[in-house]
């Protein structure tokens, strides 16, 4: 009978769950203006039901594109019409989602943490475990770490954000993010590294410890938790949040398109269908509108930092204008020096500059808007890997992945405690 019920729990979760089965992840690479175009012009054909992991942005620069099952045939033909190029990036989503899940299973088997010690940095973890970790981490360290709950999400998940800090009224602070796009798993398994990171080298790395003496941290590891909870329970390639769009069948919100900067332009959608939608309004959404209260409120943050996948970019601002941000000179030898500084680890190469320049026009993101507040240092990560497993980057990443990027952090929060402002 326990078999039973077992039996039936797993079917119904199985049932439950947006398969991958047969999907295809292409990689395009537009030879010219004209491919450019066409590529463009499929971002808008609904029918396809094409997910892009990345957009398109300019000629040589690869598109990667999730196809359905059921679309393939059609795409590759759309695709050979137009003598359009196309390797096979991922040959059968579902087999690695099934990999993934098949990881945590066995690594959820081991005994549950009792402490930050025992947690299992190196597999990927649920929401709720995400949770229990952070109120260990503060339970361990009450005189370092505290939690903020700075608002609620749409399905009133906590918005926790963890405070390093070893004293005084205000100090000027270092913002750090990642998960604001929820399927992008190695940015939270980064960030609850990172967390872990800051308490055992406070007092060991002479760095480390020098900027924790002048400069507290903020860090939210989950910007996204209804995205998050979602893409474990239901649909693993799941990006926005999950509020309901009135008068649309089209759930949720693209984060990272939805703060007043540039808000609506050119790279973010206004159809709520788009996994780019920005929302009805700057700020409409809790997740962000509680970041904006927090930063202005406090006053006295020096340097935001959000954490996303994949490509491997260090990205500054602008992301919504051509126009170079003030600070270029500064912020662009500094990622210099981060991205130098990450290859050293493990030999992992970034490419760095504007978010315009090196990514895409997008409008309504976070770093923009943060930069625009007045904070100089804004920088987005983009993490590993450069397309082979996307998304689903393979568990055994995590902690070269998390140790790399902790170096480019490190690089760039020095500077900021060494050039106050
Ligand atoms: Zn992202």
């Amino acid at each position: 009978m326990r078999r039973l019920l077992v039996f039936a729990a797993l079917f119904v979760a199985a049932l439950g769950r947006k398969t991958f089965e047969g999907h295809q992840v292409l990689r395009i690479i537009p030879k010219d203006d004209v491919q450019l175009s066409l590529m463009k012009d499929l971002e808008d054909v609904i029918d396809f039901e094409l997910d892009f992991w990345r957009g398109v942005t300019d000629v040589s620069v690869p598109v990667d594109v999730r196809v359905p099952f059921h679309n393939l045939r059609s795409v590759k033909m759309y695709l050979e019409a137009q003598n359009i190029e196309y390797s096979i990036m991922i040959k059968d989503l579902q087999a690695m989602v099934d990999e993934e899940q098949e990881e945590m299973k066995s690594a959820a088997r081991a005994t549950q943490p009792r402490n930050t010690d025992s947690f299992d940095y190196s597999s990927y973890h649920t929401l709720s475990e995400i949770y229990s970790f952070q109120d260990m981490l503060v339970a361990e360290n009450p005189n370092l770490v505290s939690k903020i709950v700075i608002g609620q999400s749409y399905e009133g998940n906590p918005l926790n954000v963890l405070k390093f800090s070893t004293g005084g009224a205000n100090r000027p602070a270092i913002w750090i993010d990642s998960g604001i796009h929820s399927r992008e798993w190695i940015t939270q398994a980064s960030g609850v590294w990172f967390a872990k990171k800051i308490v055992t080298d406070y007092g060991t790395d002479p760095t480390l410890t020098a900027i924790l003496n002048n400069m507290d941290i903020f860090l939210e590891t989950v910007i996204n938790p209804d995205g998050f909870y979602y893409t474990h329970t239901s649909n693993r390639m799941w990006r926005k949040t999950r509020k309901p769009n009135p008068g649309s069948s089209c759930i949720g919100v693209d984060l990272n398109r939805n703060w007043d900067a540039g808000f609506g332009g050119p790279g973010a959608s206004s159809d709520p269908c788009s996994i780019t939608y920005s929302g009805p309004s700057a700020h409409s959404e809790s997740e962000v509108k509680s970041i904006v209260d927090f930063v202005k409120s406090h006053g006295n943050i020096k340097a935001f930092l959000s954490v996303h996948s994949y490509s491997q970019l260090l990205l500054y601002p602008y992301g919504y204008t051509r126009t170079p941000a003030k600070d270029q000179a500064e912020l662009d030898s500094l990622a210099m020096k981060a991205v130098t500084d990450l290859a050293s680890l493990h030999g992992t190469t970034y490419t760095y500059g504007s978010f315009f320049d090196a990514l895409y026009e997008g409008s309504g993101t976070s770093i923009d808007w943060a930069y625009d507040q007045g904070i100089k240092y804004c920088y987005t990560f983009e993490l590993r890997d450069t397309g082979h497993y996307g998304f689903i980057l393979p568990a055994n990443q995590i902690l070269p992945t998390a140790t790399e990027t902790w170096l480019a952090l490190m690089t760039i929060m020095d500077h900021v405690y060494k050039n106050p402002y």
